[in-house]
C-alpha cells in the first residue's frame, strides 16, 4: 500500500514536486528570515522526511540559497516562488502555499511569535511559540 501524495508547483509551473504523506508538522512560521524571502507576513511551513519529497519536474530551475548556517532554501530561478527550507539533513520543509491540495493536518503552532511583523494581527487560539529556537512557550 502506498502512501497519500500531494502534488506542488512554483508559481510559473516550471517546477513540479511531490509529497508523500504523513507530514511531521505545520505551523505558521514569523522570523524574519521566512519574512523577507516569501514578501509575507509569515510563512506557514509543513515538513516531511526528505525521501517523501520527489521533484517531478524543473530540477534545473531550482536555485538553493544557503540563508543561515544551517539553513539552505529552495525557490524556483525563473519566477521567484519561495519552495523549500532544508535545515536538518533529514527533513525537509515545505511551503503549504506551494502545495495544491490538503494535508494530513492543519497549522498546529506559531514559530518565533515575539519576532512576528507589528503590522499583522493573529487572533488564533494556536500556541504562540519563540524564543532562541522560535519553539518555547512564551510567557
Ligand atoms: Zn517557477
Ligand atoms: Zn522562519
Amino acid at each position: 500500500m502506498t502512501n497519500k501524495k500531494v502534488t506542488g508547483s512554483c508559481f510559473c509551473g516550471e517546477v513540479q514536486f511531490t509529497i508523500e504523506l504523513p507530514t511531521l508538522f505545520c505551523g505558521h512560521c514569523h522570523c524574519s528570515m521566512c519574512r523577507r524571502p516569501h514578501g509575507a507576513a509569515f510563512v506557514t511551513w509543513t515538513a516531511v522526511p526528505t525521501n517523501q519529497l520527489t521533484i517531478t519536474a524543473g530540477e534545473n530551475r531550482i536555485t538553493r540559497y544557503q540563508s543561515s548556517l544551517k539553513g539552505t532554501r529552495s525557490f524556483c530561478s525563473n519566477c521567484g516562488s519561495q519552495l523549500f527550507c532544508q535545515v536538518e539533513e533529514n527533513e525537509v520543509d515545505i511551503a503549504m502555499a506551494a502545495l495544491h491540495g490538503p494535508i494530513d493536518r492543519l497549522p498546529e503552532e506559531h514559530y518565533y511569535f515575539d519576532s512576528r511583523a507589528d503590522w499583522v494581527d493573529i487572533n488564533d487560539n494556536l500556541p504562540k511559540l519563540g524564543g532562541a529556537d522560535g519553539r518555547q512557550p512564551l510567557d
